[in-house]
């Protein structure tokens, strides 16, 4: 997928056009994995381009920064400061998506996590849905690919070196003709989209895989528990077995790229024919939120 840059990144500590952030072959990151990244969505809300949920994304990077140890004196109010000078500098409309990502920077060659960082950050903008399938729901198929466990990349981090393994899940699912791909966790139990978190129906009520499951604890998925809780729609966290996942009554992903994608076939079973009543309610919702929660956006002007 391709689309339109902003003029300006952030790289090195300073603002300079995007086309003059370039990094060497020799860069440890590229050749290890070792960095951490972020996907962040820009909104149109009565006041102007809001970026969503700053705080939860900028969090998100501290803890997956710390928990894996790097090197990095992460500064949240100061990378929040940066993300904001970059968005004015870029006169940034609302359907940007703005990606940071904190990485191993020197050329040593060794996959070791000591060493020097540095944060990048561009942003391009992304109208429209990433999935065009409004009308017809995406397919997608359970992947021959587990999902990263936590004891091998630890998937609650964002890691860079982590998303080969969606990757692989996804030109698999492309090969078998279908838009994308479910992966289980380690017991078998269904984990995630390769991308995106997942969701399904069943009787009336919202269940999404916990965090045991191998999952990104996704800032889309908490946002749909506040929405179900205003909404006194029934939801929990539950494992869920592949038999339970073919027999839903809905399915649905989430996901800061691909807000709210309602799936239609799961392998040779058909799911639903029609986007779901509740799927329905919730992304009624979510699109509602600029106006219903303001507090959710920081404002760029
Ligand atoms: N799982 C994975 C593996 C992802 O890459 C993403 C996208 N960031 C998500 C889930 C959804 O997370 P969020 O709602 O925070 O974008």
């Amino acid at each position: 997928m391709q689309f339109q840059n902003y003029p300006y990144a952030i790289f090195e500590k300073k603002i300079i056009p995007l086309e003059e952030a370039k990094i060497s072959i020799m860069t440890n990151a590229l050749h290890y994995g070792v960095g951490i990244f972020g996907g962040i969505k820009v909104f149109d809300t009565p006041d102007g381009p809001g970026i969503f949920r700053l705080d939860d994304h900028v969090s998100r990077l501290q803890k997956s920064v710390e928990f894996l140890n790097f090197r990095y004196k992460f500064n949240a109010a100061q990378v929040k400061k940066d993300i904001l000078k970059l968005a004015k500098k870029n006169k940034i409309q609302a359907q940007t998506y703005i990606r940071p990502i904190i990485y191993r920077s020197d050329t040593r060659i060794s996959p070791a996590i000591e060493g020097d960082y540095d944060l990048a950050v561009y942003m391009l903008a992304m109208p429209g849905a990433y999935y065009n399938y409004e009308e017809e729901g995406i397919r997608v198929n359970v992947s021959s690919w587990q999902r990263n466990s936590s004891l091998a990349i630890p998937p609650k981090t964002k890691a860079t070196g982590g998303y080969i393994n969606s990757a692989l899940a996804i030109d698999e699912a492309k090969k078998l003709g279908f838009d994308s791909a479910i992966m289980l966790d380690k017991d078998d139990y269904v984990s995630e989209g390769a991308v995106m978190n997942l969701f399904i129906v069943k009787e009336g009520c919202l269940i999404t895989p916990p965090a045991d499951s191998d999952i990104l604890e996704g800032i889309t998925r908490k946002t749909i528990f506040e929405i179900a809780a205003e909404a006194k729609i029934p939801f929990k966290e539950a494992k869920v077995s592949k038999e339970e996942l073919y027999s839903a009554d809905e399915v649905f992903f989430c996901g800061t790229a691909t807000d709210i994608t309602w799936c239609s076939q799961i392998d040779d079973k058909n799911i639903s024919k029609a986007r779901g009543p509740l799927t329905a309610k919730i992304e009624s919702a979510f699109s509602k939120l600029p106006v219903q929660h303001k507090e959710l956006f920081t404002v760029v002007n």
